[in-house]
């Protein structure tokens, strides 16, 4: 029999050992945090989703703990590559290490970021951004859902946040069995919050608007647009709050343009512009379709940001989607000066490295345009992920000078 859906989670206790079948140890040994359904013997798919598992090899020897879903192809999240209770200390020595390590690599100049960021600081399905003194919350999987309470503990105890906010949502929610929740979990309901990247100021409704507030896996790469700016002609396509366009315009840019199809978003990152202090005159932010600017205008840029949402939602889509993302790019080449600056990222986790610069190349050859690689891009060292889990890195980003 399995335990009641609605155990105190205060201390998960395994419910049963999940043995993998012959040789698909492998990834589980190297570090890889998801098993596939596929690789257990006899799953049992009365488990109750979330419930804690100990994993065992072919040949009995314990690889560790994780959560199941029996529903999900990932049937298995790993949590612990030790035979361990997972219980408050357990998530208070996770959430601590996490801690540890962002006050080791993010700047003082900077408080909002990634605080945890899922299987790569050991707490599968768990995300947690910070803005300023408020924390949002995000667990994607029935496994995630069953440590909240763990995490809020936790989160408090060693953070003493104003509040925390959840902003739970989203397709991997979805698959596992959850409806999307949000709300305010510890601490009083707040509004916009005033916050610091790179030294700049923006406002930001916690778990508001998208993502849970902000696009934190840009700062390092906005950090880097302030340096290249200066003198330059800049669009920021896809800009939502404006983060790229206002640390073009505090490199000194000779003038930005910032396009968001969000009319809402738009007016934040204008908001944002003037808080910083950067004159009106040297921008324009536009509502509009960012595919349809840049077809119909007659600007020319020297440098240009090209963020677009994930363009490939599943894998059926990656025909579709990448024909989309060669189009934006052939658009944006067009619209680029002799000697331009491009930054273009996908944030698709079906689209890797490999395939993104051939997309951009393809854009290039239809252009006629030559590109030479200046630097890949990626997240910030806030969203670490584990070595053997390559499947976690989703941005990918390529720094090209134009021809
Ligand atoms: N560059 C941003 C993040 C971009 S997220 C940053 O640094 O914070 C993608 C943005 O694209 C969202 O704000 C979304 O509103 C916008 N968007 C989606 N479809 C669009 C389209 N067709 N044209 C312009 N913007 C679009």
């Amino acid at each position: 029999m399995h335990p009641d859906d609605s155990i105190s989670p205060s201390a998960l206790s395994p419910v049963t050992t999940l043995s993998l079948r012959s040789g698909k140890d492998r990834p589980v040994r190297l570090g890889h945090p998801w098993i596939f359904s596929g690789a257990i013997r006899d799953l049992d798919p009365a488990l109750p989703p979330g419930s804690v598992v100990r994993i065992a090899a072919a040949d009995g020897a314990i690889l560790g703990v994780g959560y199941v879903n029996p529903r999900c192809p990932i049937a298995v999240r790993m949590l612990s590559r030790h035979d361990e209770p997972i219980d408050g200390a357990f998530v208070a020595r996770r959430v601590g290490a996490a801690i540890a390590l962002r006050a080791n690599v993010v700047s003082a100049k900077s408080d909002a970021y990634r605080l945890i960021n899922g299987e790569g600081d050991g707490l599968a399905g768990v995300v947690v951004d910070r803005y300023a003194d408020v924390l949002v919350l995000q667990t994607l999987t029935a496994g995630a859902e069953r440590l909240k309470p763990l995490l809020v503990g936790a989160l408090t105890a060693q953070w003493a946040p104003r509040a925390i906010v959840e902003r739970s949502e989203g397709a991997v929610r979805g698959a596992e069995g959850l409806a999307p929740a949000s709300g305010v979990l510890a601490g009083e309901g707040v509004t916009e919050v005033l916050v610091r990247e790179n030294g700049l100021a923006f406002t930001i409704l916690p778990g508001g608007a998208q993502k849970t507030g902000h696009y934190c896996d840009q700062r390092v790469n906005r950090a880097y647009v302030r340096r290249l700016a200066g003198g330059r002609r800049v669009l920021d396509a896809f800009a939502y709050s404006g983060g790229f366009a206002v640390h073009a315009g505090a490199g000194g840019a000779a003038h930005v343009v910032a396009v968001d199809s969000s009319a809402g978003v738009i007016a934040a990152a204008e908001r944002n512009w003037a808080l910083n202090g950067l004159a009106p005159e040297r921008a324009r932010f536009l509502a509009a379709d960012a595919g349809r600017f840049l077809r119909d205008t007659d600007d020319r840029f020297d440098l240009l940001v090209i963020d677009p949402p994930a363009l490939v939602k599943q894998r059926k889509d990656l025909p579709r989607g990448s024909r989309a993302y060669k189009d934006i790019n052939l658009w944006a080449l067009r619209c680029a000066r002799p000697g331009a600056l491009l930054l273009t990222f996908t944030c698709s986790q079906h689209v890797d490295a490999g395939l993104f610069r051939q997309i951009v190349s393809g854009a290039a050859a239809d252009a006629g345009r030559s590109l030479a690689l200046l630097r890949s891009l990626g997240p910030g060292p806030d969203h670490p992920v584990a070595l053997a889990h390559p499947e976690a890195e989703y941005l990918h980003g390529l720094l090209l000078h134009v021809e």
